[in-house]
């Protein structure tokens, strides 16, 4: 038993040996040390508020030393010069260990994040061996082009060549899957790379560092430093040895990662942001689907998801159906402590973005919209946990912060509309263009809506589908750069032209 954990949860014995020999450590050039001034910060979990495990913070003389350690590997060509099969082997080998170890990945995910144990253990777990699976096979593939040009005798081609170290800031809402997102590509391209999960969920990527070393990767090819943003995830964005960085969190942090590499050695940048997506139901389409699919766009993962459909527009004939349909689903929705059986949703992150989120709620409340369901946090054995209940909102308004604004937890803004042109406007009306649902059985609508939105994933009668093989990212303050599919290879690599005199 670990003596922070309720009496009737039992992990498995790997599970506790791993939480039992904190505090964690740094995963440096192949080894794991203390932070230089032995600083350490509580990793909680945010279903009892409890500390699970102290945690090594990583300051600027860490992220230094990591960089060095990446740097040096690159440059000996540990990684880069090795055959993109002998990439590709280790790799495979480490989706391997990820589902011998799924159980216990599962268990570190839900202790950390709240996310209930069976949604870790079938979407999470699974989909980030895959993913490593998937690159593995690129690393043999990657290759340039030879190019017919206007002038004699010269013979031109290019070459694709890794980045160097890439320095890779995830967030907390899917955390061993965002390691994997951005490890896979980034090692398979032959980079190396310097890991920063989310203060608030550092444990799966830990264990995955042990896991890595495990697999034979060679020093200093991945190095993990748990910390905050600030030291941090800032210190890796204004290194000057660090050649790029891929993040994925807030349009906030965006810009101030934007802003650090322009200020340090323009380091390459990639951002995948926030997301305020719409979820289209027309009156033709299979409504009781349409229905579930939009519950669980914006009900999943609690609201904590990037893409979360939490703007809804529902055709005005089928707006009340809509409605009360939603508003009987969210009220069969279970929240609870990730261990729970039969839990739908665990509880928001922190007690920060419960505030931020109740905040948002009450905006709601005091500009008198109708508040179909929820609202409220949740009590009784609960209460010591960041538990909210699935909200609906009914609202005429699109230029209010709860529908203009990325609330990333379990509130939906509904509305209705009239025209089809008044629906692309309105759907189109945010900063954010990350994705949007269609919800119609008139596939000629569904297609031109498709291209009309702007967003970088258009999903039809369906929501929320992820494949490695399918590029993903945003439009407009959503971010740039595609992660996943070939264009997460050219994401992590750059173009060398070749000019040979005949
Ligand atoms: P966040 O505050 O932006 O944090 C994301 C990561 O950046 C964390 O590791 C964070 O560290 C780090 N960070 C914070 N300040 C930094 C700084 N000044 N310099 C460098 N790194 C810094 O986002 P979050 O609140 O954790 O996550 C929610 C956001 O992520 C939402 O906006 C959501 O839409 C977005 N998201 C986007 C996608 C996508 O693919 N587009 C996917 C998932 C989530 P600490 O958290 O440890 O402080
Ligand atoms: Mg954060």
């Amino acid at each position: 038993m670990h003596p922070m954990l309720p009496k009737e949860i039992e992990l498995q014995e790997s599970t506790l040996a791993f939480l039992n020999t904190g505090p964690k450590k740094l995963l440096i050039n192949g080894g794991w040390v203390n932070a230089l001034d032995d600083g350490n910060f509580p990793d909680i979990n945010p279903a009892t508020g409890e500390v699970l495990v102290e945690v090594a913070l990583a300051g600027p003389e860490d992220v230094d030393r990591a960089v060095h350690a990446a740097r040096a590997a690159f440059e000996m060509g540990l990684w880069n010069q090795m055959s993109g099969e002998m990439r590709a082997d280790l790799l495979w080998k480490l989706a391997d260990l990820i589902d011998q170890h799924a159980d216990e990945l599962s268990e570190l995910e839900t202790l950390d994040n709240g996310k209930p144990i069976r949604v870790a253990r079938r979407g999470d777990l699974p989909y980030a061996s895959k993913h490593f699976r998937y690159y593995a096979g690129w690393a043999s593939k990657i290759e340039g082009t030879t190019i017919p040009i206007s002038i004699p005798n010269q013979f031109v081609y290019t070459l694709r060549e890794p980045v160097g170290v890439v320095g890779l800031i995830i967030p907390w809402n899917f955390p061993l899957l965002m390691a994997a997102w951005k490890l896979a590509p980034a090692l398979a391209a032959g980079n190396t790379a310097i890991l920063k999960p989310a203060e608030e969920t550092p444990l799966t990527a830990l264990r995955l560092g042990e896991l890595i070393l495990e697999a034979g990767f060679p020093d200093g090819v991945v190095n993990i430093l748990t910390g905050p943003g600030v030291p941090t995830g800032a210190a890796i964005t204004a290194h000057m040895g660090v050649n790029k960085v891929a993040f994925t969190g807030s349009t906030e942090v965006g810009r101030k990662v934007m802003q650090a590499a322009a200020q340090s050695n323009l380091k390459k940048v990639s951002l995948e942001l926030g997301g305020k997506s719409p979820n289209v139901i027309f009156a033709d389409a299979d409504i009781s689907r349409a229905i579930k699919g939009a519950t669980w766009a914006i009900f999943s993962t609690a609201g904590q998801e990037c893409v979360a459909g939490s703007r809804l527009f529902i055709e005005r004939p089928v707006y009340e159906q809509v409605l009360e349909g939603l508003s009987n689903e969210a009220s069969r929705i279970r929240v609870g402590n990730g261990f729970t059986p039969k839990v739908h949703i665990g509880p928001i992150i922190s007690e920060t973005q419960l505030q931020r989120v109740m905040g948002y709620i009450e905006s709601g409340r005091e500009m008198d919209l109708q508040l179909v369901s929820g609202g409220q946090r949740l009590g009784g054995e609960l209460a010591n946990g960041y538990f909210l209940a699935p909200t609906i909102f009914a609202h005429q308004n699109d230029e209010i912060p709860l529908v203009q604004e990325e609330i990333f937890g379990p509130v939906v803004a509904a509305t209705a509309f009239d025209s089809y042109e008044e629906l692309v406007q309105r759907a189109n009306g945010t900063r954010y263009g990350l994705a949007a649902g269609i919800w119609t059985q008139n596939l000629s609508k569904a297609h031109r809506l498709a291209h009309a939105l702007k967003a970088g994933t258009v999903w039809v009668n369906g929501y929320g589908m992820f494949d490695p093989a399918a590029p993903f990212g945003g439009y407009k303050e959503s971010g740039f750069g595609r992660e996943m599919g070939k264009d997460a290879i050219d994401l992590y690599t750059q173009v060398k032209t070749v000019w040979i005199g005949l």
